[in-house]
């Protein structure tokens, strides 16, 4: 895009901050700030993974604790903002560079009906910026959620996992197959290991993990 282009877009529809709604450049995707303060909130996949049950997954990785900026970018991003989105995706690709050979990305999905309500599924674009930054394709049509009534984040633990029945795989045949599976949080990991454990029955060969949040505290990476 030349300058007068991007001069007249930001008066016509300025771009703004996922986080924090301030005005910015046309070239960035989230302000200064928030991004200081997102990468103040990175998170050690382990730490999350230490507190919960075995995983049916290889690899997991994750970015930020689900509070402040990074709670205000994944709210973004259900309203169909994108700038939380790719940001993040750059980091994950980052983070999954050296986890050679995945063949494509998938990504959690959601019932048609939210889907058609909504007109996007916020995990498809995340999978599909996800590939993008990888330079692997991405896949959707290997898992559905049946509809349901309940909303997950009002259920107790033990619950979800029964919950997370709803997801069911397509069949497809994905033998051999190294898949990496998308979605913006991670709290008890139910959904992830329903999907993941789908994906190994349709014969992946492995699933590694990665999603925006995990619900676990603020704990700074060494690196
Ligand atoms: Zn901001």
């Amino acid at each position: 895009m030349n300058r007068a282009a991007m001069l007249l877009l930001d008066i016509l529809y300025p771009n703004r901050c996922d986080c924090c709604n301030d005005r910015i450049p046309y070239d960035m995707l989230l302000c200064e700030e928030c991004i200081g303060l997102l990468l103040g909130q990175r998170i050690d996949f382990a730490d999350w993974a230490q507190n919960h049950p075995a995983h049916p997954w290889t690899a997991g990785t994750a970015l930020f604790s689900y509070a402040d900026a990074a709670r205000t970018g994944v709210l973004a991003m259900k309203d169909g903002r994108r700038g939380f989105c790719r940001f993040s995706a750059k980091l994950l690709a980052e983070s999954l560079a050296e986890t050679a050979g995945i063949d494509f990305v998938t990504w959690v999905p959601v019932t048609r009906s939210r889907r058609r309500q909504q007109g996007f599924a916020h995990a498809e674009y995340l999978a599909e910026c996800i590939a993008e930054e990888l330079g692997i394709p991405s896949r959707g049509g290997l898992l559905q959620e049946q509809a349901g009534s309940v909303r997950q984040h009002d259920l107790p633990a033990a619950e979800r996992e029964i919950y997370a029945q709803r997801f069911t795989g397509t069949g497809a045949d994905l033998r051999g197959m190294h898949i990496l599976l998308a979605d913006d949080i991670l709290t008890t990991g139910a959904t992830l290991r329903r999907c993941t454990s789908l994906l190994l029955e349709m014969g992946a060969a492995r699933v590694d993990i990665a999603v925006i949040c995990a619900g676990v505290k603020v704990s700074l990476r060494d690196d």
